[in-house]
């Protein structure tokens, strides 16, 4: 199948609402350096589309009656193979014809082209971004578009009437942990509601971190793996430090009138569905 439940693993953590989740690519070629996806997907970074995607699409699609749709959460729905393959254009075509409502995640402003389709859909966009500053998104998402792009393609949503939110994700102390001129910003936007997260450590995504932010991973290191806590297969910041952080994002959100969410922390945070879908449905 290739729409199936969302979080088959049942985290502990995650206090997502029932959804579904749907990936039209295999793997992801922006590259980012803390991915968490790339610990368990095979040839995570050779990106390639699902085999028979748009036929089994429009198989899978003509049976649904309303549910909710994340795409994606293991990878980008618009890598850069999207640009030549237009695939998820293809399946945004084959949704529009059908009963769903959908949550975009990406990082890509290529999301931007897909407007026109989007606005015959009951839909969202959640964009992903880490900060405002160009040079650092470079280095820690290296293949993805940069952050200004971003925020541009978050303008012309929000422009086009397209219910827009912002993952800052995965906020990474020494880093990226000063949020305020981001929320700010993403609030002149008109950006509902801001998802965020602290940096989760699998071993994959430490290593490339530690080889392109030495000095930073130095720092971190007695943060994760002396004070902080390993829950499930992931190193966590300790508790206190992910709550401090957490906390500081909600008030800024919360501050500008924005709906707040934090993910897989195991916090009592949330002034609203976490994944940002009370946007499009209702509560
Ligand atoms: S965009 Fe998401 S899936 Fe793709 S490499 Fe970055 S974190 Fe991984």
């Amino acid at each position: 199948m290739l729409i199936t439940g969302f979080d088959p693993w049942k985290s502990q953590l995650c206090t997502c609402p029932n959804k579904l989740t749907f990936n039209p690519y295999t793997g992801c070629d922006h590259r980012c350096l803390y991915c968490y996806a790339s610990s368990y997907i095979p040839r995570f970074y050779e990106c390639r589309a699902k085999k028979d995607l748009i036929s089994r699409l429009k198989r899978e699609a003509a049976k649904l009656g309303g549910e909710f749709i994340s795409i994606s959460n293991s990878s980008d729905p618009y890598p850069r193979l999207e640009r030549k393959e237009g695939l998820m254009r293809k399946c945004l075509e084959i949704f529009a014809k059908s009963d769903c409502r959908i949550q975009i995640v990406t990082k890509s402003d290529l999301v931007t082209r897909d407007i026109d389709i989007l606005k015959g859909i009951p839909s969202m966009v959640s964009v992903s971004l880490t900060t405002v500053n160009d040079e650092l998104s470079r280095k820690l998402e290296p293949y993805a578009p940069l952050s200004s792009k971003r925020i541009d393609a978050i303008e012309t949503l929000v422009k086009n009437d397209i219910p827009t939110t912002v993952r800052i994700d995965p906020i990474i102390p020494f880093l990226n942990d000063d949020v305020s001129e981001l929320v700010k910003l993403l609030a002149r936007q008109g950006v509902l509601h801001i998802t965020s997260s602290t940096y989760k450590v699998k071993l994959a995504n430490w290593r490339r971190f530690g080889k392109a932010f030495p000095n930073v991973s130095s720092q971190l290191n007695r943060l994760y793996f002396d004070e902080g806590e390993k829950i499930g297969r992931s190193y966590y910041l300790p508790r206190k430090v992910r709550f401090d952080l957490m906390k500081k994002v909600k008030e800024l959100t919360e501050g500008y009138g924005m709906g707040f969410g934090c993910c897989r922390e195991g916090f009592n945070l949330n002034s609203a569905r976490c994944d940002g879908s009370w946007v499009v449905t209702p509560e």
